[in-house]
């Protein structure tokens, strides 16, 4: 029976968070469970190929990835890629914005190193993340990529499926294609580019009108790109894949079509929802007369790989809430404060809350009443089953609920609530540390307000110190 090889190695690293993700942040499983847990089995299987499965290790984002953690799960991806050279296929879910201390882009090494060991015989096919930085010539080393459709992500698993039918698709047809990838000279925070809103919408539509309606072409993509990573790849870019070898120009042609488009469009970029700095925008949600209110600190968004423990939100509830109000404040990151709180469920405690690594976390000591410590329970792809992401502690301050966490993580899941002890139904104002409104968040509320809050997801570009963009590049520069 013919191979395919599968895995998934994923990891959004963000340069400006001081920290390392390191290898007990990855969820990491080989084997069978590699299989399980990528929603593509039964396309190779019914395609009568058989599955050699290798890892599947992917973390939260964060820091960059500390280069000995690559280093082991890229081995234990190659050892198997040596003992199945005969393989006529890879299939893999990759990020798109691994940066590696001391390698570069993660997932750029990795296929070069692949390519290395099977030669260019064997096609290979990734499904992406839409936050993907992608190298200028990624496709010598990767014959099909292909990103999700939306942001907030809504469609992982059919992202995965599409690029694994594509690569059955072309080993049985006998044939090779190339992704037409073109680098545009732009780059936004994915607040910014949210697919529901314009102009990323107008532009994700003309990529599902090619898919869907065009039969020349099997795949197109728009890579929002990741802004927080300083290195030349840092860009968005269109990528299209032919649907056979004889409409490689074509795709060209489309490629470019769609790169005008969408350069065109870059000063129409802009947040989904309203937005101010952090006082302002706890003002705006108390002082409304639309309630409840959701805020998103999107300064300081685990999901785009910061620490988790900003505080810039938490103080001005704790110095505006009023009478008529009740505010829960969720998954502020602080292990020593997690670690006292968790000591003295029931009791009413002085709590020093802070990680004091900057200005936003500098500590401050709140007296709170600690009312139970629970395990926070979310999912990598909604396909799989929840799992224990990392500890929580719930505690009130005044009319002001706080959830403090053991690891940096980000409350968005529906699922996640379900399982927490608070009544998301109770509060007036809710506060999240991340960034656009998820389709799951919206159920929460009535207004939304996504504030601009300094850290290490700070929105504003030109707020940050670069070194190794290729400039110029927009906003940076005015093109
Ligand atoms: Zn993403």
């Amino acid at each position: 029976m013919k191979k395919i090889i599968i895995g998934a190695f994923a990891h959004e690293s963000n340069d400006f968070c001081p920290n390392m993700t390191t290898r007990e942040k990855f969820s990491f499983f080989k084997g069978a469970d590699v299989i399980r847990l990528l929603p593509v089995k039964d396309i190779f299987e019914e395609a009568g190929y058989e599955i050699v499965p290798t890892i599947y290790a992917r973390a939260e984002s964060y820091g960059r990835v500390e280069k000995q953690t690559y280093l082991d799960f890229e081995e234990e991806i190659l050892k198997v890629v040596r003992e199945n050279t005969d393989a006529v296929g890879i299939w893999m879910f990759c990020h798109g914005a691994m940066c590696v201390d001391g390698i570069g882009s993660g997932e750029y090494r990795l296929m070069k190193d692949i390519r290395s060991i099977i030669g260019h015989d064997c096609l290979i096919s990734l499904g992406m993340d839409l936050h993907g930085n992608i190298e200028p010539d990624f496709g010598d080393y990767v014959d099909i990529f292909r990103c999700y459709h939306t942001a907030p992500h809504t469609d992982q698993v059919d992202t995965y499926r599409r690029t694994a039918k594509a690569l059955v698709k072309a080993l049985d047809g006998g044939f090779r294609v190339q992704t037409e990838l073109i680098k545009l000279k732009m780059i936004f925070p994915g607040e910014m580019a949210a697919t529901s809103t314009e102009p990323v919408k107008s532009i994700i539509a003309k990529l599902d009108d090619l898919e869907n309606n065009d039969p020349k072409i099997e795949c197109a993509s728009f890579y929002c790109g990741f802004m927080w990573t300083d290195a030349p790849r840092t860009s968005s870019s269109i990528a299209v894949v032919p649907s056979a070898p004889e409409y490689q120009a074509y795709a060209r042609e489309k490629a470019e079509e769609l790169a005008d488009y969408a350069f065109g469009k870059r000063r129409e970029f802009a947040f989904e929802m309203e937005s101010y700095d952090s006082p302002e925008s706890i003002r705006q949600a108390l002082e409304s007369s639309i309630k409840p209110v959701l805020v998103t600190d999107m300064g300081d968004n685990p999901t785009a790989g910061t620490n988790g423990g900003s505080l810039a939100l938490l103080r001005p509830v704790l110095e505006q809430i009023g009478d008529n109000d009740r505010a829960l404040v969720l998954g502020i990151y602080d292990p020593d404060a997690f670690s006292a709180a968790a000591e003295a469920v029931g009791k009413e405690i002085d709590l020093t809350v802070g990680i004091g690594i900057d200005e936003v976390t500098a500590p401050c000591t709140l007296r709170v009443c600690v009312k139970e410590v629970f395990p926070v329970m979310d999912y990598d792809i909604k396909t799989n089953p929840l799992h224990e992401e990392c500890r929580g502690v719930l505690f009130s301050c005044g009319r002001t609920d706080i959830v403090v966490t053991d690891k940096p993580f980000a409350f968005i899941h529906t699922e996640t609530f379900d399982h927490s002890p608070f009544d998301m139904d109770a509060y007036t104002l809710i506060v999240t540390k991340f960034g656009y409104i998820y389709p799951d968040l919206k159920a929460y509320a009535k207004r939304y307000i996504m504030a601009n809050t300094p850290g290490e997801s700070y929105q504003i570009m030109q707020g940050f110190e670069w070194h190794s963009l290729t400039r110029p590049i927009f906003p940076l520069d005015d093109i």
